[in-house]
């Protein structure tokens, strides 16, 4: 059978490789280089830096079953990562929690009350509101960009949500423990998918008598079925005859930087909850996650900005940037930095946002026409793992 794949990120590439791997003809149809957001870009020679995702869990069991697929099994490394810290009342803490907080924190680890749709109340209901809003608003920033009220607990954690108790939770069976990541970065993903790479923008794709046609500049194309993976914000462009739910993104600069005396500790990095009104999401210690990635002598970070709680971010100079993570680092550890180099990779729609609601919407958008299936990271969470997995469901649908 042959398919066409709209988008090639991760969630297309799994829908590609998989249809692939058992005889189909698959095209994919994307502008920019496979891969989507997951590119290894290398602004000076020695500099290495990851322009979209970093890393994977060890429970990623979609990514690595992907990684497989195209041959890159070898590839994947542990990461040393070390101490991950929080931005608490304007210090670096290992430790997030307040002394006073551990009673109900222990006590909440049992108890299961009936809560509010969001990952706020859920966690409020059961360690509290400051743990919900400083601890769990700082752990949420770093992947969604933003506050724990505005994300739907069943669509963020829904192992966590469907175990109900914290408890429940870490005693369940782990699928995989340990973070991971490519050796030369996840760019290599889009490098490695063999398949054919149609390089257009697809315009309208609609169902044509039996077969499915995607317009593009460059002409139209025909199959006999279709997985569309762009993004939920583009969904609308491409199945303009779905009925397809709002999407909100989070906007995210990912400012990237080298540094010949930057004082921060070693370890994974920090993030900073929105309660912290600092000027940045948090920063990743590049360095010592993934040692051989700067230029020696240098310390990288990658600093991030902007997230619901500061949008117009993306629009910021490089000037501007460098004055906030200057004042970040001060803050933090009381010195002055001088940023030898600065790569922004600036995203005005960065991460899908799965908001109270959003479950029930995807549930809507179950029903779709024969030989036809939607995939990317907003399907779920948005994480790579997401993506991988409803590719592989696309693929499994349209041949189904
Ligand atoms: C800064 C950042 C850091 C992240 N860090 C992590 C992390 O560490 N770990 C993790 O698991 N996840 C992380 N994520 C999330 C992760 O990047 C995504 O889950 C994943 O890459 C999404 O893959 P996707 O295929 O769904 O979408 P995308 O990567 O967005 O791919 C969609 C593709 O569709 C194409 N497209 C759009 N419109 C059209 C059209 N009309 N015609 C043809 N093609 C079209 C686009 O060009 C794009 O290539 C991060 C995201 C960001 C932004």
């Amino acid at each position: 059978m042959d398919t066409i794949v709209v988008g090639g990120g991760i969630a297309g590439i799994a829908a590609a490789a998989r249809l692939s791997a058992q005889g189909h003809a698959v095209r994919v149809v994307d502008p920019g280089p496979l891969g989507g957001l997951a590119q290894t870009l290398e602004p000076l020679p020695g500099w290495r830096i990851e322009a979209g995702p970093t890393t994977f869990l060890g429970r990623s069991r979609a990514v690595f079953e992907l990684l497989g697929l195209l041959g890159l099994s070898e590839a994947v490394v542990p990461l040393a990562g070390g101490a991950r810290y929080l931005r608490r009342g304007g210090r670096l803490r290992r430790f997030p929690f307040r002394l006073a907080e551990l009673p109900r924190l222990i006590l909440g680890l049992f108890r299961h009350p009936e809560s509010g749709p969001s990952v706020r109340d859920w966690f409020a209901a059961r360690v509290g509101d400051s743990v919900a809003e400083e601890v769990v608003g700082g752990l949420v920033t770093g992947i969604w960009a933003t506050g724990p009220e505005s994300l739907e607990m069943e669509s963020c954690f829904p192992s966590l949500f469907s175990a109900r108790s914290l408890w429940a939770a870490m005693r369940a069976p782990s699928a995989g423990k340990g973070t991971f990541t490519l050796r030369d970065g996840l760019g290599a993903i889009g490098g490695a998918a063999a398949v054919r790479h149609v390089a257009t923008t697809a315009d309208v794709a609609e169902r044509r008598g039996d077969r499915w046609v995607v317009n593009t500049s460059e002409g139209a194309l025909e199959a006999e079925a279709l997985v569309v993976a762009v993004p939920g914000w583009n969904l609308r462009e491409v199945c303009p005859w779905l009925a397809v739910p709002e999407f909100t993104y989070s906007p995210i600069v990912g400012a990237h930087w080298l540094s010949p005396d930057a004082a921060f500790p070693r370890g994974f990095g920090y993030l900073a909850g929105p309660r912290e009104g600092a000027a940045v999401l948090g920063t990743l210690f590049t360095s010592s996650l993934f040692p051989g990635r700067a230029p020696a002598g240098l310390v990288a970070g990658a600093t991030l900005l902007g997230g619901t709680r500061d949008p117009a971010a993306v629009e910021l100079s490089d000037d501007a940037v460098r004055d906030r993570i200057a004042t970040e680092h001060r803050a933090l550890t009381g010195r002055g930095i001088t940023l030898d180099a600065l790569h922004l990779v600036r995203r005005p729609r960065a991460v899908a946002i799965p908001g109270p609601g959003h479950a029930a919407r995807l549930r809507e958008l179950s029903a779709l026409p024969t030989r036809f299936a939607l995939a990317g990271a907003w399907c779920g969470a948005g994480s790579m793992d997401d993506a991988a997995r409803s590719g592989f469901a696309a693929a499994h649908r349209v041949t189904a």
